[in-house]
């Protein structure tokens, strides 16, 4: 009899337990799984926000927003003259072999070519290759720039525009005499007069390149868009401006990494350097986009910060040359073909 009872009660508390084990599975999965989700959902936010960020950063600005709804109509009207064009600006849009013949003609091969470098070649080392770039100088902050760098052992390249004061002047030649890449984004700056045609832009390239190498003695081969390649607010088309930049042998260099010293919000240089190391740690040759003008105070105080974080990575930081892979958002091979 007690036997008996005693086998019941068993039964019992095993179905108790069996029972408290599904409830239990049925109230932790569900809510594993949901942190799961949590998470991942978190990450996707993290970089749908990266990618708004970079969008953002082709087109600052209301301005440019403006000159978006010009721009897409110039295209239009560009695409429509394309075919039948017969003056010097159409001779781009000729059949292939014409321009094969023209070529030949026009120009010494050498000065023609983009050499579009290998990958391969630059890691060989086994080491991440950094470049940092800085736009729109010179500045009050360019001489600060290069003594930290210069104090590290490292060079960075710089996307200049035209300036003809004397502290200028002075800085191009210094960027040179330090080992770094003098590159060059344009005479003007100016958005609208830069980019109101092909005219404008070959005139405004021909001018920059030619003031760097006389200030220099050095003749200037690489090139940052204002806005970068994939800028919606140029009237003229982009692949034009490609076309051409090919044309004198110059390689064009966007960016994949950036401290974000140039939207509308004023980022915390502990933030700024976050998104800085995110972006290089993302990519196997990053170009990172900075400003040097008197405003971007921050990018200086972050500076000594990264390059202590570049040291411990043991990456190389150096200046753009013929070795660097191309970071382009257009890419020119799908350009020049
Ligand atoms: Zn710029």
């Amino acid at each position: 009899m007690e036997k008996k009872r005693n086998g019941s009660r068993r039964k019992e508390k095993f179905l108790h337990n069996l029972l408290a084990a599904v409830l239990w599975l049925c109230v932790l999965l569900p809510l594993i799984l949901c942190i799961i989700l949590f998470v991942k959902v978190g990450s996707l936010e993290k970089e749908l926000k990266q990618v708004k960020e970079i969008n953002a950063q082709a087109a600052p600005g209301s301005f440019e927003e403006e000159l978006k709804t010009m721009a897409l109509k110039a295209e239009k009207e560009e695409a429509a003259e394309e075919p039948g064009q017969n003056d010097a600006e159409g001779s781009e849009q000729k059949t292939e072999t014409v321009k094969k013949e023209e070529t030949k003609e026009e120009t010494k091969p050498e000065e023609n070519k983009v050499s579009v470098p290998s990958p391969a070649s630059v890691y060989t080392d086994g080491k991440k290759h950094v470049y940092l770039t800085f736009d729109d100088g010179p500045s009050d902050h360019t001489l600060d720039i290069l003594e930290l760098l210069e104090d590290n052992g490292m060079t960075a390249t710089f996307f200049c525009i035209g300036k003809t004061d004397e502290h200028s002047k002075e800085m191009y030649r210094r960027i040179v005499e330090g080992g770094h890449t003098l590159a060059m984004h344009s005479y003007s700056h100016d958005y609208g007069a830069l980019y109101a045609s092909a005219k404008s832009f070959k005139e405004d390239f021909y001018k920059i390149q030619s003031y760097f190498e006389e200030v220099t003695g050095v003749k200037p081969m690489y090139y940052r868009f204002p806005g970068g390649s994939s800028n919606t607010v140029s009237k003229v088309s982009m692949k034009k401006c490609i076309k051409f930049l090919t044309k004198q042998g110059v390689a064009y260099y966007d960016w994949n990494a950036l401290n974000g010293d140039a939207e509308g919000k004023v980022y915390a240089v502990k933030d700024m350097l976050k998104r800085t190391m995110d972006g290089i740690k993302a990519y196997q040759c990053p170009v990172v986009l900075m400003h040097d003008t008197n405003a971007k105070e921050r990018t200086l105080e972050m500076l000594p910060k990264l390059i202590k974080k570049l040291k411990k990575m043991d990456a190389v930081v150096e200046g753009i040359d013929e070795n660097t892979p191309l970071v382009q958002h257009i890419k020119v091979t799908d350009v020049v073909k």
